[in-house]
């Protein structure tokens, strides 16, 4: 026998599924992600263990269950395991459906986007499909790029904004912690106020070509800012596209996390009455069982860019939406239609927004602000740091880090006290970010509004005090 052909000690799928919360901790800090692992200890997290997760609860092996209020960070729109889209994916596999097809037309494929072409406006139809949101961004910057050529190719984008963290996208996010470390850039990426159109217009006629027109090609935004919750000023998208068209500018809506319900209308843009020119989306895409994006563009742009024999994989990637994935997304468009999801989420974001109020009524001290639409909403937590750092003195700590420590503590008590699971997004120490699954009931928000009132009503320094004993441990 070879060398080669002598097994090293993998572990199977049985032993996996056996492992115990404390092992499978000590292999991710050891084989996959070390700092995440350290977090995960100082939340207390190293302990759960879900075993099944169904709709907007994750099961534990103890037999209690925990109330999930992150929706996956966006991707479970639908709820944990929707079954329609479990069946869909079980009932393609069962029959040994073809996964990868790039030398036929795809009937998934073709579905999908023809499906996708009839929920958009316009005529934003011709679809491209990859894996993340970066890749759906980067993907309809550089289409843009193609057709406007070099004369055209800045960027504008939001000073409050993400768009990824390929470099590209990146250099179009207005995220300084993120850019600190990872400074190539592109050049041309040209940054304004978010909901400024003044000076959205004030960039365009600012870089010009000698011929006048601008060299502007391409302006990326969110038209709901997911972290935060920020709704742009009244008739900011009107002007926008005004200033587009007389511009010649593309507009680039990134749909990463808004889409798909989220906000209470299919897509965030709809709130404004907006058609963009090119649409990005992923997370909730694929129902939570597909890691799918991809990005919608009017068919004129489309079929400049990539149109041509020649040119039809200029911008390609290998995983451009397998089979089964796809049957996913299928499935999971035609769920949020049949179980009203979208008109649930404004329905629930409502009650939610309205509990929130009450809770801030209740804990003016603490709760600074609280936003919402849709299933996206957030609770601004800013005076608790300011309230340690009044409480011990020469604790020399900087706020930042006081904040983190304020936020995290109140999302471990959350989980530990209540068994619901809450966050807070990268961005903003200082906020939870809200994101359940549009499948959400009145009772989940009661639940979820009570455990919170009870953890900002408790001694906040014994909390803290909690907090570092398990930090310690
Ligand atoms: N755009 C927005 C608005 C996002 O929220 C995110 C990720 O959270 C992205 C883009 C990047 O997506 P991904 O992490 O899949 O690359």
């Amino acid at each position: 026998m070879t060398a080669e052909a002598i097994k090293p000690p993998l572990l199977t799928l049985d032993q996996v599924e056996a492992l115990s919360p404390e092992e499978a901790h000590d292999l991710y800090g050891r084989h996959y992600s070390p700092g995440m692992a350290k977090m995960m200890a100082m939340l207390g997290f190293h302990r759960i263990r879900p075993v099944r997760s169904e709709g907007m609860r994750l099961h534990l092996a103890d037999g209690t269950s925990v109330l999930d209020f992150t929706g996956g960070v966006g991707v479970l729109n639908h709820g944990h395991n929707h079954p329609r889209i479990l069946k869909a994916r079980a009932d393609f596999a069962a029959r040994r459906g073809m996964e990868v097809w790039k030398f036929f037309p795809s009937p998934y494929q073709s579905a999908l986007c023809h499906n996708l072409a009839q929920i958009f406006p316009a005529d934003l139809d011709v679809v491209f499909l990859c894996n993340s949101g970066a890749e759906a961004n980067e993907g309809a910057m550089k289409m843009v790029e193609k057709v406007a050529g070099p004369r055209r190719h800045k960027i504008a984008y939001t000073d409050i904004s993400f768009h990824g963290k390929s470099h590209a996208t990146l250099s179009v996010s207005g995220s300084e912690a993120h850019q600190r470390d990872h400074f190539k850039l592109l050049p041309g990426c040209i940054q304004v106020p978010h909901g400024d159109a003044a000076t959205l217009e004030k960039a365009f006629r600012d870089n010009r070509n000698a011929d006048g027109s601008s060299q502007i090609g391409a302006f990326i935004v969110e038209a709901i800012r997911s972290e935060g919750c920020i709704t742009p000023p009244e008739g900011y998208f009107a002007k926008v596209r005004e200033l587009c068209d007389r511009y010649k500018v593309a507009l680039i809506a990134d749909e990463v996390y808004t889409g798909f319900g989220r906000t209470g209308k299919m897509f965030a843009f709809m709130h404004y009455g907006l058609v963009p020119d090119l649409v990005t989306f992923s997370k909730s895409f694929g129902g939570g069982k597909a890691t799918l994006a991809g990005y919608v563009a009017r068919r004129g742009l489309f079929e400049d860019a990539y149109g041509s024999v020649k040119h039809a994989t200029l911008h390609s990637t290998t995983f451009s939406g397998f089979s089964e994935e796809v049957i996913a997304a299928i499935e999971a468009i035609h769920v949020l239609y049949d179980e009203r999801l979208v008109e649930n989420a404004a329905e629930q974001g409502a009650y939610l927004l309205e509990r929130l109020n009450w809770l801030k009524g209740r804990h003016p001290g603490i709760v600074t602000d609280v936003r919402g639409i849709g299933c996206l909403a957030c609770v601004r937590l800013e005076n608790l740091a300011t309230r340690l750092l009044a409480a011990v003195p020469g604790l020399g700590l900087p706020t930042e880090v006081v904040s983190k420590i304020t936020t995290a503590t109140v999302i471990a008590e959350m989980m530990a006290r209540h068994r619901v699971l809450t966050f807070s997004p990268p961005h903003d120490v200082n906020l939870l970010l809200l994101t359940p699954s549009l499948i959400v009931g009145r009772a989940d928000i009661d639940a979820y509004v009570a455990a919170l009132d009870d953890v900002l009503s408790l001694n906040f320094a014994e909390m803290v005090l909690k907090f570092a004993r398990r930090l310690a441990a």
